[in-house]
């Protein structure tokens, strides 16, 4: 039923769908690449889940949060808004440990695992909920690399990554599937994505399976696309600008 207070978001978040794709598969050609080989992940943050409702009217399906807070009952909203609907969701931000509990309640995929610590915490209450019968799989997860010397954005150290992806890959309860990063602040994100894709290509020799490489939002999804991107996660390019500074 057209409902006249949705109708206009709907045409605008069904023009930033097209423009959007049309530059992924831009950016697929430019590097010779399949363009299924490349995920469209809205982040979703900050956005009310009348937003998320028609994205999946629009045949989207998996979406990003970064904040445990707000994605738990945005969840839940919009599990109200489409009842049925098969949409799954990623974590894609800094997580603290005592978090694990509710994103274990909802998340699919956590994206932004970074410590051993943060792994352990949400094991364990990935097997709690399992047992508990309030989700059926493991936790996927990718490991979370700092491009950059700044703790503050998340991410491990480069050299810490072997260590974190023996420890994941040792549980049942979290599936290590790849690894996620963010350009740093300054400087060419052409080059910290090919140091990424160096970086990925090491993690894979040692985990086979772990071929997930999320890189690329709304300002350099091409220089990701172009090193090896799998899921290009976008916010602002799709739903407009944040008015809240929720980084
Ligand atoms: C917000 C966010 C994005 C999307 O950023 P845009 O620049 O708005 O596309 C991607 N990844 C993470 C981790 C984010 O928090």
């Amino acid at each position: 039923m057209p409902d006249a207070a949705t109708d206009p978001r709907r045409a605008e978040l069904a023009d930033a769908l097209a423009a959007l794709r049309e530059r992924i598969a831009a950016a697929c050609r430019a590097a010779d690449r399949d363009p299924a080989g490349v995920d469209l992940l809205p982040v979703t943050k900050t956005f009310p889940a009348t937003d998320v409702a028609l994205l999946c009217d629009l045949g989207l399906d998996e979406f990003g949060e970064n904040r445990a807070q707000e994605a738990a009952p945005k969840v839940a909203e919009l599990t109200g808004l489409r009842p049925g609907s098969t949409a799954r969701w990623h974590m894609v931000g800094r997580l603290q440990r005592n978090k694990a509990r509710s994103v274990a309640g909802w998340a699919h995929r956590v994206q932004s695992v970074d410590s051993v610590r943060l792994a352990e915490a949400l094991r364990t209450a990935v097997g709690t909920a399992i047992e508990r019968g309030e989700r059926e799989r493991p936790l996927e997860v990718l490991l979370q690399v700092s491009l950059d010397e700044r703790p503050a954005r998340g991410g491990c150290r480069p050299e810490e990554l072997a260590a974190l992806a023996e420890g994941v890959a040792r549980t049942g309860e979290l599936n290590l599937r790849g690894l996620m990063a963010v350009a740093p602040l300054q400087g060419d994100p052409g080059a910290a994505f090919e140091r990424l894709a160096g970086i990925a290509e090491r993690l894979r020799r040692d985990h086979p399976h772990a071929t997930e490489l999320s890189a690329g939002m709304s300002g350099d999804l091409e220089a990701a696309v172009a090193c090896g991107s799998t899921c290009v996660r976008v916010g602002t390019a799709l739903l407009g600008s944040r008015r809240l500074a929720s980084q």
